[in-house]
């Protein structure tokens, strides 16, 4: 099927933006194979079997596909996510998860939804091509035409993926699965207009292009990756896990116009919530960005989550988070409300135990942060005139330990033995008028 030059017969260009995996699968039927068939010829031996092509594309594949297309290789690259290798990515280990690019697959009764598409897009396309920038899960609209991205076939339910097709798929604009024609969906638009704006979207956006973005609006300059690593870290929190909806209702006293977001289910794999939810719970996230990290530390401190709960697995947090919170979160978050303080202090006085710092920190295992205002000074502890050892008051602990050591040495109780004490070096003095 070569020509002469070693070029495969049909080569579809690669339409600007595309995803690799949806030229891929066009430049398959085109020559009149499926993805797959074209995977085993593209790379001898290989089965392309539940591959992730825009993911896992092997360079060997990539090298031969340029070879025989006559498309170079970097193009082939920057189709694939290695296009934010660096940016997005960190490393560079296939297999290492990605955040806010989930998979697009299908497998036994598992489907990932990774592949969004904009079916007025589509039906624009003279050639329907899906684009690579469809897959991060950080955006959720079409900036052209303002509509809610659709991330599953509106009949049947199946993920998009691209190399699914088979030989009857005539266009990338199909479900592999019924055929149904995803030009055809029913936008969104109505429903979209009447949730929040996606300003936050357009700026990650300009982020991951810029190499570099800023927490909140003017707040520090960071690394794409760092900033991409803080705002997963706080969209899962948002999303899901024990926090999630005190978090939601926090920012959303801020801000009524989320209230939708606070019933959004919590869910596990966080990046598989669907456009509508996601760019939710998205715009819920980037409020905690807004005055970095002051909105984030107002929504904890509301919700009732600690700095220990933000900071569970600090090797694996970005530093900006975590510096962010240490520095400003040296106290906890977590506050007491007048029962618990209540309750931690009688529980300590029906024990015989002054509520000090010490003694109420002993009790509930953490730092007290507002509760320290309820706690006695220690001092009172060793209020004057008022212990066993009240005539050691005021002088200085390593003495005071001496003197008791002395005293019992002597089998003496500590105030007779301090006024002995005090009557033998009397007794030493010459000085009549004292005497
Ligand atoms: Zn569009
Ligand atoms: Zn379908």
């Amino acid at each position: 099927m070569l020509l002469s030059n070693g070029l495969w017969p049909y080569r579809p260009r690669m339409e600007p933006g595309e995803s690799f995996s949806s030229w891929f699968s066009r430049l398959a039927l085109s020559n009149g194979l499926t993805p797959r068939e074209l995977f085993r010829i593209a790379l001898p031996g290989a089965q392309m079997y539940r591959c992730d092509l825009d993911r896992a594309a092997p360079d060997v594949l990539l090298a031969n596909l340029a070879e025989r297309t006559g498309i170079n290789m970097t193009s082939l690259e920057h189709s694939t996510f290695r296009r934010w290798h660096g940016s997005l990515i960190g490393g560079t280990v296939e297999n290492a998860k990605h955040p806010w690019l989930p998979a697009a697959s299908c497998y036994a009764r598992t489907q990932s939804h990774g592949q969004q598409y904009c079916s007025e897009c589509l039906a624009g396309d003279d050639i329907p091509f899906l684009r690579l920038e469809w897959r991060l899960a950080f955006t959720t609209t079409c900036r052209e035409h303002k509509t809610l991205f659709r991330d599953r076939c509106p009949r049947c339910a199946a993920s998009i993926v691209a190399a699914y097709a088979s030989l009857g798929t005539r266009t990338m604009a199909e479900c592999w699965k019924c055929g149904f024609d995803l030009r055809l969906t029913t936008s969104d638009k109505d429903n979209i207009r009447q949730i929040i704006p996606d300003e936050h979207e357009q700026r990650y956006m300009q982020t991951l292009k810029d190499g570099w973005g800023l927490l909140g609006r003017s707040g520090p300059r960071i690394h794409a990756f760092l900033f991409f690593s803080v705002l997963w870290q706080l969209f899962r929190m948002v999303a899901a896990g024990r926090f999630s909806r005190q978090l939601r209702i926090a920012v959303c006293e801020q801000n009524p116009e989320l209230a939708a977001a606070i019933p959004a289910p919590a869910m596990k794999q966080v990046e598989r919530h669907p456009p509508a939810a996601r760019r939710l719970l998205l715009a819920v996230t980037d409020e905690l960005l807004k005055e970095w990290p002051k909105q984030l530390v107002l929504a904890a401190e509301k919700a009732g989550i600690t700095s220990g709960d933000i900071l569970k697995d600090r090797r694996n947090q970005p530093f900006a988070l975590v510096s962010a919170v240490e520095k400003h979160l040296s106290k906890p978050l977590r506050i007491y409300s007048v029962q618990e303080s209540d309750a931690a202090i009688s529980l300590l006085a029906r024990n015989g135990i002054l509520p000090t710092v010490k003694a109420l920190r002993e009790l509930t295992g953490r730092k007290i942060g507002r509760l320290e205002n309820a706690a006695q000074p220690s001092s009172l502890r060793l209020a004057y005139g008022k212990h066993r050892y009240w005539k050691l008051d005021g002088i200085s602990p390593s003495i005071r330990a001496k003197a008791k050591r002395a005293a019992i040495r002597d089998g003496e109780n500590i105030g007779p033995w301090v006024e002995k004490a005090i009557i033998a070096i009397l007794a030493q003095r010459s000085d009549s008028d004292i005497l």
